[in-house]
């Protein structure tokens, strides 16, 4: 049996309407109305009422103008980056990281709180208020100013019920953080995974602006992935996404994070990368005593400095790497992978080895447009802004209606 659909009422109308003509403004920018009747295939009556309504709103603004057709002149519209703000919580182990953003994905305002979030799931929706609300009372933004609310969480969420499902990383298992967020700042909240809402952010307002069907891999604390497929997120069956970190790598290997030995990420993540160094020094070297105590960025400096057997930890890595990527490329065909690590060098210490692998094992031609991008420095503050962005992705979209 089919499902009635609602009919679609003249409210949900015009806000489907406003909304298409914020994205065209937004992605266009700075753009005529006469541009914006032929991106849209609106009437110009309607491209009139809703421009003059947005500007009152200020939510656009007039920035210019530009010669049309027949010499007269026309304005040209731009969103107003003021006009609201939107907030983003990244939340690691031991940090919060709270954004205000504006319109335009910008920060205007960055804290960060240190507590324990690690295992402590009933203590952080306490600590997140505290520290949201007096965020928000410091930075003297109105409001009724603040479009939304978004949060930004390792593993596996159900973004419709705000849940957190599993994150191994920091050790919460179903633990419901949207409703009661939703509840205490009567706005509306959004929870995603973390790697999600980095290519939220990439999609609006970076490399990923410019691709249709593109991945990004995050690697750092574990190895992430998410997806943008036809323009849409891709999430699976029950809305939880792809875990790239946790596909079998070696039945026999290394024992996981999330209780399963072998999966890729005890390989490829600063960790994993560690205990290969170690793996390796103990060979090479019997006297290494501190190896397995050292940290990603002592072992990226070693390696520039030249050290053979934190050189061979990375250039192992980046094949596995470089395997693993192979792997999705030959699943998903992408026109792009877009690659992120909070450092500086990492993502230069695995290329070679990484490019040559998924090189070798990319099938036919699936990888023969492939553009590759390395984001560098993609560091705690791009992760909160991409919280943020699950807002922004959200105000710059039409509403489902059915
Ligand atoms: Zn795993």
């Amino acid at each position: 049996m089919y499902r009635q659909v609602p009919p679609v009422d003249r409210k949900m109308m015009q806000k489907i309407n406003q909304n298409t003509l914020l994205n065209l403004i937004r992605v266009h920018a700075p753009v005529s109305r006469t541009e914006l009747r032929r991106l849209s295939g609106l009437s110009q009556g309607t491209i009139f009422g809703m421009t003059a309504s947005l500007i009152e709103q200020q939510l656009i603004v007039e920035t210019g103008e530009t010669q049309s057709t027949g010499g007269r002149k026309a304005e040209l519209l731009e969103i107003y980056p003021e006009g609201g703000y939107v907030i983003g919580l990244e939340i690691r182990e031991y940090e919060l990281v709270i954004v205000l953003l504006n319109l335009h994905g910008n920060i205007v305002s960055i804290e960060h709180y240190e507590a324990q979030f690690r295992s402590n799931a009933n203590h952080a929706i306490e600590w997140m208020i505290t520290s949201v609300d007096a965020f928000i009372e410091r930075t003297q933004v109105p409001r009724n100013k603040i479009l939304g609310l978004g949060c930004g969480v390792s593993g596996c969420v159900n973004t419709q019920l705000g849940v957190v499902v599993d994150s191994w990383i920091l050790n919460w298992h179903n633990v419901t953080i949207g409703p009661p967020l939703q509840e205490h700042f009567a706005l509306p909240v959004f929870v995603d995974n973390a790697v999600n809402c980095l290519i939220c952010y990439e999609r609006l307002f970076r490399s990923g602006q410019m691709y249709h069907d593109f991945l990004l891999v995050t690697i750092g604390r574990g190895l992430g992935m998410a997806a943008i497929i036809r323009d849409i997120p891709f999430r699976g069956s029950q809305g939880l996404g792809a875990e790239f970190g946790h596909i079998p790598f070696g039945a026999e290997g290394r024992i996981c994070e999330c209780g399963n030995p072998g999966c890729l990420e005890a390989y490829v993540s600063d960790h994993g990368i560690v205990r290969t160094y170690a793996e390796i020094a103990a060979r090479s070297n019997a006297s290494h005593s501190a190896v397995s105590t050292i940290s990603i960025e002592q072992l990226v400096e070693l390696a520039l400095q030249g050290d053979q057997d934190a050189l061979q930890a990375f250039e192992v890595t980046g094949t596995y790497l470089g395997n693993g990527l192979a792997s999705l490329v030959n699943l998903f065909n992408p026109e792009c992978l877009i690659i992120c690590n909070e450092g500086e060098h990492l993502l230069s210490l695995l290329s070679t080895t990484m490019t040559n692998a998924l090189t070798q094992h990319t099938f036919s031609q699936l990888g023969k447009n492939l553009q590759i991008i390395c984001e560098k420095n993609t560091t705690i503050e791009s992760w909160a802004r991409g919280a943020g962005c699950l807002v922004l992705q959200d105000f710059f979209s039409s509403p489902k209606h059915f």
